[in-house]
């Protein structure tokens, strides 16, 4: 389901990933959840993505397009990490030049510097220019700072990864909370999770339920 205007796209772009170049299966909506819509710094899009980019950050409560699509950035160079160590180990003409034979290794060869390159393209590719209804998207580069317990954060999202880590909490399960609650309420969405630091694909949503309710939404 579409919930916000798709923004334009090139027509030389028209069949791929804004995040990553890929061929495009879905367009999605941003952010994930309507609830999150009032953490945002600009409007609520739709756009274009691949389905590994579309799925592979599980976390929400981003504050910003940009935001996310770091977030996406980080993911595929972890999960890829193998792949593109091969560029840092290698340069295209040593592995064409290298001495090292036997038919594993040709293989290794012929595949490795593409699936290199591939990777590598993905994670450097920057979309195209945002543009709704004929009109640019602005989103602010900066990051807003966000201040929390007496810390100023260089971004909300920075603030987040801080949380998770220092309380253990589930990352899916705080950011679900925050965009309820709200940026205000950090500090109670921390002590509302703190409560379930394990969770499964499984309870998260009914754990999720559950804190809404304790707190009477
Ligand atoms: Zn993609």
């Amino acid at each position: 389901m579409n919930r916000y205007t798709v923004i334009e796209i090139p027509f030389n772009e028209r069949d791929r990933c804004w995040f990553c170049g890929e061929p495009k299966d879905k367009i999605i909506n941003f952010p994930r959840y309507s609830s999150e819509e009032t953490l945002l710094s600009h409007q609520p899009i739709c756009l274009p993505s691949c389905n590994e980019c579309a799925s592979i950050v599980k976390r929400s409560a981003f504050s910003s397009l940009y935001a996310y699509r770091d977030a996406i950035k980080k993911a595929l160079a972890a999960k890829h990490r193998k792949t593109l160590s091969i560029g840092s180990n290698w340069t295209k003409r040593e592995l064409e030049e290298s001495e090292l034979e036997g038919s594993a290794f040709e293989g290794f060869k012929r595949s490795a510097w593409s699936m290199f390159e591939i990777i590598q393209g993905r994670i450097n590719f920057k979309g195209w220019p945002l543009v709704i209804n004929n009109e640019t998207l602005i989103i602010e580069e900066e990051h807003q700072s966000f201040d929390f317990d007496g810390v100023t954060y260089v971004s909300l999202d920075e603030a987040v990864t801080h949380a998770v880590k220092t309380f253990h909490l589930d990352e899916q399960l705080f950011t679900r909370v925050l965009s309820v609650l709200g940026k205000a309420k950090f500090g109670q969405c921390i002590r509302l999770c703190r409560l379930y630091p394990a969770l499964t694909s499984k309870n998260r949503e009914s754990v999720f339920l559950e804190i809404l309710d304790s707190i009477g939404l």
